[in-house]
């Protein structure tokens, strides 16, 4: 059998993912506030960068799900998941999906009296501008390959406002749920100084044992020299933490992929883009998008693991939502 190609592969780039970054955490993104105007802006970035890249519409022939914002403080005000696709060629595989997701908002700016010179602005550089430009990298290089099952590009709003974004999708989905095989989320893939020391050319993954994804991942990860792993407390601690929750608990094969669980500025204003390590998260990025291929293009759909306790109300969920026993 002939090797395929990675070619694909390629065009994940450092400094595209640094360009970026940079973008979406600069000062004058205000922390990427649920709702405000640097929000919209990012928003609009993201599906700058979608068409640009041949990334196609994914809500009817928009790149926006658009939606009220009902809490507190700005409410009424609209706010948006954005949604990109790119079709599978298989014939019968191509009306499945796999999304592929991050959340693009933030924490916003301090409230309250500052002292002078204070910075006050929370950037959100690993969490999780980093986790949308691989997002959009990832988007840019599958556009180009021939992949069987549709590839969905998800930047979800309100994740630190309690997964709201993510949350509002599962319940009035795009395409359909039970024709949606995987979800995998990327969450902070540009810190390597995790608080346990040091992480380079490795992933984390939430839940690694929860479905047949982790070994999916892991699998891919040593084909290109970037282990795979969970993690004795975190793997499990941090599954129920990030956007990939929703689809879990719809049934839906769903986890996060980092690089490190825990980092020093964790929502510190410190967590700007001078500390981003560029040239690991490109490795962590050609991995994350090696692997959304290899299950785009798998004969069978990744599975919930019957064999682990904590993953047994996920197992029933599939079963309602996927039929069978
Ligand atoms: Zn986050």
């Amino acid at each position: 059998m002939m090797a395929l190609g990675q070619s694909y592969l390629d065009s994940i780039q450092a400094q595209d993912l640094k360009e970026y970054v940079t973008f979406l955490a600069s000062d004058e993104m205000k922390g990427r506030q649920t709702p405000s105007p640097e929000l919209d802006k990012a928003a609009a970035y993201i599906a700058g960068e979608f068409k640009k890249d041949g990334v196609l519409p994914g809500n009817e022939g928009s790149y926006y799900q658009i939606v009220e914002w009902t809490r507190g403080k700005g409410a009424g005000q609209l706010v948006r998941n954005v949604v990109g696709i790119i079709p599978g060629k298989d014939e019968k595989l191509a009306n499945e999906y796999v999304i592929v997701s991050a959340h693009y908002d933030h924490l916003g700016v301090k409230t309250g009296a500052a002292k002078p010179g204070e910075d006050v602005i929370f950037n959100g550089a690993d969490d999780d501008a980093s986790g949308v430009a691989g997002v959009i990298e990832i988007g840019k290089a599958l556009a180009k390959a021939d992949q069987k099952r549709t590839i969905v590009l998800m930047t979800f709003y309100g994740e630190e406002k309690g997964l709201v974004g993510s949350g509002y999708y599962v319940r009035h989905p795009v395409f359909p749920l039970n024709q949606t095989v995987a979800n995998i989320n990327i969450e902070q893939i540009g810190r390597t100084d995790d608080t346990e020391g040091p992480r380079v050319s490795a992933g984390s993954l939430t839940g690694f044992n929860f479905s047949s994804i982790g070994k999916t991942f892991a699998k891919v990860g040593a084909s290109m020299g970037v282990p795979v792993t969970g993690h004795p407390r975190y793997s499990a601690m941090y599954f129920g933490a990030s956007d990939n929750l929703f689809f879990a608990r719809a049934g839906i094969p769903a986890h996060t992929i980092c690089t490190a669980f825990e980092f020093p500025d964790y929502h510190q204003v410190g967590d700007s883009v001078d500390k981003c390590d560029f040239a690991n998260m490109e490795k962590i990025v050609k991995l994350t998008a090696a692997t959304v291929m290899d299950v785009a293009n798998a004969a069978t759909r990744p599975e919930w693991n019957k064999d682990e306790p904590q993953a047994a109300k996920y197992v029933e969920a599939g079963k309602k939502l996927y039929g069978g026993n």
